[in-house]
């Protein structure tokens, strides 16, 4: 008989940004696997089997998690944000299409949680009002090429953009070339947001311009937001809105 398996978004930080289906997910659970300093997140329970790991030993961990599941244990497998947005959810279904055909009928749910883009978005006002796309800049699983290919397309279209994985210590200056990429394309007064460890207690948000923006504002923890041309700051405010329409 096999058990269950919850995949849980977290939120961005802080607990009332915890949904409370995600919760009862985490206290219903036998077994929670994720990144350690995601499980650090989770309040202790008797009883309970915290299994901590590598942030890039996602198939891996999901894979374990499945095989946990099909031997009959009550298991959560959690991601920062939502775990459907560049996290574990799509490596457990990897890892079940990879895998035995038995895992394809366990008793498999996803909890949708609050993602870095939508915290940051209600930070800042309303950036994310219309049309947007969310890119990673990590070159880990796609190569670098592609990325700077998205961002060119993306800037042409009239997206805004949250970046998300914006800088890492192994990739210090890609952040500083996808800057170059959307200047290429946009003009230098669109507004750029760097929204570090937002709804935690150390959250900082710096507001710049495309032509000012210093990729040294960035760190594991920020996501960078790109306005569109139509993106605007209300004077003597810290409030930024995407209007809702655009004149043709
Ligand atoms: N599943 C997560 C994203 C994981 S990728 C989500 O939906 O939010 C990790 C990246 O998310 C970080 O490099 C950063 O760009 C962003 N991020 C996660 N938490 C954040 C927070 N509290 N504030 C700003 N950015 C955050």
């Amino acid at each position: 008989m096999s058990g269950r398996l919850v995949i849980v978004g977290l939120g961005p930080g802080r607990a009332g940004l915890v949904a409370p289906d995600a919760e009862a997910a985490l206290a219903a659970a036998s077994d929670l696997i994720g990144y350690g300093p995601y499980l650090d997140r989770i309040a202790a329970r008797p009883h309970q089997t915290r299994h901590a790991s590598d942030n890039r030993e996602e198939i891996e961990r999901a894979r374990h998690a499945l095989a946990l599941c099909a031997s009959g244990r009550s298991v959560a497998v959690v991601s920062s944000g939502d775990a459907g947005v560049f996290a574990m959810a799509s490596a457990v279904f990897e890892a079940m299409e990879a895998g035995p055909l038995a895992w394809r009928t366990m008793d498999v749910t996803v909890i949708p949680g609050i993602s870095a883009m939508l915290a940051a978005s209600a930070r800042l006002g309303a950036p994310l009002g219309h049309d947007f796309c969310a890119i990673s800049l990590s070159d880990n699983l796609k190569p670098w090429p592609l990325v700077c290919h998205r961002l060119r397309l993306a800037a042409q279209a009239g997206f805004v953009m949250a970046l998300y994985n914006a800088r890492s210590k192994a990739r210090p200056n890609r952040l500083g070339d996808a800057f170059d990429v959307l200047r290429g394309v946009l003009p230098g007064s669109v507004p750029v947001v760097f929204a570090t460890a937002i709804s935690r207690t150390d959250e900082r948000v710096d507001i710049s311009t495309l032509a000012g923006a210093a990729p040294g504002l960035a760190d594991m923890r920020t996501l960078v937001l790109i306005g569109s041309p139509e993106t605007r700051q209300i004077a003597g405010t810290q409030f930024l809105y995407t209007p809702r329409s655009v004149l043709a």
